[in-house]
């Protein structure tokens, strides 16, 4: 059944979402401003965009991976790397070009995001995140 916001704004016809809804059934696949994945099952697919079908396929991906949430940063960098590895490999099914540089600087952005939280804010060291993701600091904790 879809869904009434489905509906509203359907899938455009003959169009790599279209295809991707009939293969992949289990999922909702819907329209909207950012490409994102919604556990369980809610894909949305952002505007045309010159990589459009390889961010398709990306968060097809999450969705196949069952990529649930996250508890630490790398953690998230973790499903973000198996995400793309999964998205090459449906992109052969597909006949879509990988383009490696652009994989690489999606995954930069997170690699950039992560380098700029783990750091101290007092004295800009590297901090681990523990398994319930807090940070912590070597040098503040321990020798203050
Ligand atoms: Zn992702
Ligand atoms: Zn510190």
């Amino acid at each position: 059944m879809p869904s009434k916001k489905n509906a509203n704004n359907p899938l455009p016809p003959d169009s790599f979402a279209s295809k991707l809804q009939s293969d992949f059934k289990e999922f909702t696949f819907r329209t909207g401003t950012k490409f994102a994945f919604r556990f369980p099952k809610t894909i949305t697919l952002g505007p045309e965009e010159p990589f459009y079908e390889l961010l398709a396929l990306h968060e097809l991906s999450h969705a196949l991976l069952k990529h649930k949430g996250f508890k630490t940063d790398v953690e998230r960098l973790k499903m973000e790397n198996q995400a793309w590895d999964k998205a090459k490999e449906l992109a052969k099914n597909y006949n879509i070009e990988v383009d490696e540089d652009f994989i690489q600087d999606q995954l930069d952005t997170y690699r950039d995001w992560l380098h700029q939280k783990s750091r101290c804010p007092s004295c800009g060291l590297t901090r681990f995140q523990d398994s319930d993701g807090v940070y912590h600091c070597p040098r503040c904790e321990n020798f203050t």
